[in-house]
């Protein structure tokens, strides 16, 4: 039984990486904005790495910064450990790379969006879009509620007809066991958008108890203090270590001995995953020169014993996983609290998007995200970022925005996708960006300031300081 439930400017589906930013964007442009996600306590949820940052994906959280976005905010406020990469280097191959504490980066991004004017998140499940002659005017949910709106972003990320698979084990679900996204995959293709097939991994988390870390090496953060934001006044000094330990020939052996149970190598994993972060097993065949590879053991947060294994991302069986565990130094005795796996999902082509991501087939409708077929949290991030800008600018008959190459790695990243396309998850890389000299961290507020401010998502007073100093900086050049 179908119910009219409420209309809006814009509708965000989704609350992961691309869709908080999606909403929080599109709310403070000035649109009444309606966020949907299918489960409220999974709001910025990291189903990977802990972390925020690194080459050009740093880069691109200060760009979301400048332009009045927030996940440079939400990391400088949650984080467990920030490093400056490249320090030895000059400026324009620095990147800030920060560890999070993954629960409190949820908990903070879900408040900052309940606090946010305009913005209105719930929970639910978004089945059929409405479409009227070619123009996308609401969506339907699972429950029968019927939401109107003059623009939708749909930002479902993984979620879409995902599949677990897990040693000789697959089954339908979203990342973490979560429900996942099938009746609007299907909606999507009989809209008659062309979808493609995309797979990522996850390494296992084990038990910081049982790790021995006299075998490893610690991997401080900054002593000097440092953020994302150039809103950021207040510092987290209170830093954890993450540690760094090696897999050997013992570890290379086992995943050999065990390929026949892998299903990346039965056939069983149909589809294409990230060239840029492949799987151990990949890794130990790729590679088979290599003697052995890093594992950095990461705490997933300050109120939790979970520790994420980087490096061993995995979907061989679960008894193979725990024995791969046991050959690494310090892991000896280590216990496996959740183990790897890989996901399939899937993604819209994203040549079938116009540079201000909304669609070319269907007038008003948007997508960003995982779903335009990237990977990783920061490019879902400046996705969604830009894609709720230009929904809620739509939806109030204004000028949509669309940032050129050479005005930030966002640029680049769009117009690759929405020009080339990709057969691969995509993931921004520096040598993607051929102005990468002058999109530098340091100079994300002088590129995108203004053009924040100028839509209404930088407020005066952070506008006036800017002001202050780019007459500062001025000074300075003529001194
Ligand atoms: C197992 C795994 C391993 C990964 N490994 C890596 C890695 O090694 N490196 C890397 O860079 N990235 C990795 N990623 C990718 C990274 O997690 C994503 O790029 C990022 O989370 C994408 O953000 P997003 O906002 O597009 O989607 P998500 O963060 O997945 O958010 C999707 C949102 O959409 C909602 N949703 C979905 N369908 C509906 C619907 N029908 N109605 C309402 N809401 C809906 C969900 O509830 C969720 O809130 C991995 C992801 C997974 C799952």
């Amino acid at each position: 039984m179908q119910y009219e439930a409420g209309s809006y400017d814009v509708i965000v589906i989704g609350a992961g990486h691309a869709g908080s930013e999606a909403g929080l964007a599109a709310a403070r442009v000035g649109a009444k904005t309606l966020m949907i996600t299918i489960n409220l306590d999974m709001v910025a949820f990291m189903p990977c790495n802990p972390s925020v940052g690194g080459p050009a994906k740093g880069i691109v959280v200060r760009e979301i910064d400048a332009l009045g976005g927030e996940m440079g905010r939400n990391i400088d406020k949650t984080h467990i450990q920030m490093r400056m990469l490249n320090t030895a280097k000059g400026p324009a191959v620095r990147a800030l790379r920060a560890q999070a504490d993954k629960f409190l980066y949820q908990q903070e991004m879900k408040k900052t969006i309940e606090d946010q004017e305009n913005l209105t998140l719930i929970q639910g499940m978004v089945e059929e879009l409405i479409v009227e002659n070619d123009v996308c005017t609401g969506v339907i949910t699972k429950t029968g509620a019927v939401y109107r709106a003059k623009t939708v972003v749909i930002t479902t990320g993984t979620y879409l007809r995902g599949e677990i698979i897990l040693g000789e084990l697959k089954y339908s679900s979203g990342p973490n066991n979560q429900q996942p996204s099938i009746r609007l995959s299907e909606h999507l293709e009989q809209l008659g958008f062309d979808l493609v097939r995309f797979k990522t991994g996850t390494p296992p988390r084990v038990n910081s108890s049982s790790i021995d870390y006299s075998k490893t090496e610690i991997q401080p953060g900054d002593e000097v203090p440092r953020a994302f934001s150039y809103e950021t006044t207040k510092f987290i000094t209170d830093q954890l270590p993450c540690w760094l330990t090696y897999t050997n020939e013992g570890t290379h052996q086992l995943i050999d001995e065990n390929l026949h149970r892998s299903p990346m190598y039965s056939g069983m994993i149909k589809g294409t995953g990230p060239r840029y972060c492949p799987s151990i097993e990949d890794k130990v065949v790729r590679f088979n020169d290599k003697p052995r590879h890093q594992i950095f053991l990461e705490p997933e947060g300050r109120n939790t014993k979970e520790v994420y294994v980087q490096g061993l991302s995995t979907s061989l069986p679960e008894d193979v996983q725990v024995k791969i565990l046991q050959t690494i130094p310090g892991l000896e005795k280590a216990e496996m609290m959740r183990a790897g796996y890989a996901i399939e999902y899937d993604a819209i082509v994203p040549t079938q998007l116009w540079p201000t991501l909304e669609t070319k087939k269907i007038k008003n409708l948007y997508t960003a995200g995982q779903i335009n077929g990237t990977s990783g949290y920061e490019e879902a991030a400046g996705q969604g970022l830009m894609a709720g800008i230009n929904a809620g600018l739509n939806a109030m008959g204004k000028e949509e925005l669309i940032l050129s190459r050479s005005d930030a790695y966002i640029g680049v990243l769009i117009d690759d996708l929405v020009t080339k396309g990709t057969n691969e998850p995509y993931r921004l890389l520096t040598s993607r960006a051929e102005y990468r000299l002058l999109l530098r961290h340091d100079n994300a507020d002088l590129r995108l300031t203004e053009i924040g401010f100028n839509i209404g998502m930088i407020k005066e007073e952070r506008y006036n300081r800017f002001l202050m100093k780019k007459k500062r900086l001025k000074w300075k050049r003529n001194d």
